[in-house]
């Protein structure tokens, strides 16, 4: 594969792909053995906590007031509801501080709407949308999951449709088919845009 790197890099990484793509699996892995330095910016949100997740770890749990007061002090690097029932998210622009403190590619799991955001904040991050094989492959795996009422994966694949069909925003679309495979296309990439930033 051979891959095209822009001039200019920014060690901001943006991963989108509908929840259910395997996005967090591929987060997963990529901290653990990339062999490039990735922080991964913890998201500020308004939703409730799912019963395995830890504040401070998986997101900043706020409440509404919080997260607007965050909003108006313009804490946000972006911040956008989500799947359209009132449950905000954010990006917080000392989460990118502190990857960049480190010398880290600071990487964010956000929606289409946050990413557009970022790329008009860092016109040189490294974007990737990730994409489920189908769309029924996709509501399997939102079904499995379990963690979801019928009516959220009815709206998260409404979200999905329409997130799909901006994919070409992003400078590189992965298929998730083979987690092995996705997650060795995108480490190449990364790779890529690292030895830009040493060359
Ligand atoms: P979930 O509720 O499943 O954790 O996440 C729902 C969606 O919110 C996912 O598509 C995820 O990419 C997006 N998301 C998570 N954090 C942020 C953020 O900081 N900003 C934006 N714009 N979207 C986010």
């Amino acid at each position: 594969m051979t891959i095209d790197v822009p001039d200019t890099v920014s060690r901001v990484l943006v991963l989108s792909g509908p929840s259910g793509s395997g996005k967090s699996t591929i987060v997963d892995r990529l901290l653990a053995d990339s062999g490039v330095s990735v922080r991964e910016a913890v998201s500020a949100t308004t939703r409730s906590p799912r019963p395995t997740e830890v504040d401070g770890k998986d997101y900043y749990f706020l409440s509404q007031e919080e997260f607007s007061q965050k909003q108006q002090r313009g804490e946000f690097v972006e911040c956008a509801e989500v799947h359209g029932v009132g449950d905000w998210y954010g990006t917080l622009a000392t989460e990118i501080q502190l990857a960049h403190d480190e010398n880290a590619w600071a990487l964010l799991e956000i929606d289409v709407e946050g990413a557009l955001a970022v790329m008009d904040h860092y016109p040189d991050a490294l974007t990737i949308f990730l994409l489920a094989p189908s769309m029924e492959e996709y509501r399997r795996r939102l079904e499995s999951r379990g963690t979801e009422s019928q009516d959220a994966i009815e709206r998260r694949i409404g979200t999905a449709e329409g997130e799909v069909q901006r994919a070409d925003r992003y400078r590189y679309q992965v298929v998730n088919d083979d987690l092995d495979r996705a997650v060795r296309e995108i480490t190449e990439i990364l790779l890529a845009w690292e030895e830009k930033i040493h060359a």
